[in-house]
């Protein structure tokens, strides 16, 4: 499978809206020539519904990378899941002060976000409550019911994140997960 992984998760859209807002993207990225459908899907070779397109480069953010091979597959996700970025992890940060949350707490605070709905957490430093969703860090765990995930891509730009944003919802989150 995959060593790395780009995700775009955003946190608005229900579970109902995902697979319109999933096939508005996937349409976008398509026209874009972003990716292009894999005409050989196979299960554990090359699993994604898409592989990168013949202009996936521009969604790059380094040009050493406009040669070769730009990554895997690339999945649209339309379903309510973690995004967790593996070992990659580190605790969000509070966005007023920067103190990041406990571990064991956040843990906790990621079940109530699967099981019910996503949690108002306050700062032990600040007292500021802040969303789960909006503590900082690329390293931090959201649950989404949309999410586009680029397999072993290098770093995307800043430009073509902020596009695929627009289509995807108001909400997203960057999580950089390493297998
Ligand atoms: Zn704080």
């Amino acid at each position: 499978m995959s060593d790395s992984a780009i995700i775009i998760a955003e946190l608005t859209v229900s579970v109902d809206e995902a697979p319109r807002r999933a096939a508005t993207a996937a349409a976008w990225l398509l026209d874009q020539l972003i990716i292009q459908p894999n005409d050989q899907p196979d299960p554990l070779w090359r699993p994604s519904r898409y592989v990168p397109g013949s202009d996936a480069a521009a969604a790059v953010r380094d040009v050493r990378h406009n040669t070769g091979p730009i990554g895997d597959g690339i999945d649209v996700l339309d379903q309510r899941q973690i995004h967790d970025p593996g070992g990659n992890y580190t605790s969000p940060a509070c966005p007023n002060c920067t103190t990041p949350l406990d571990e064991d707490a956040h843990i906790t605070l990621i079940k109530t976000w699967l099981d019910r709905t996503e949690p108002l957490v306050t700062c032990e430093n600040c007292a500021t409550a802040t969303l789960l969703g909006d503590w900082r860090g690329p390293w931090a765990i959201h649950i989404a019911n949309l999410a586009v995930r680029f397999n072993n891509w290098p770093l995307l730009s800043e430009t073509f994140i902020h596009d695929l944003g627009d289509r995807l919802g108001p909400r997203c989150r960057l999580i950089h997960k390493r297998i």
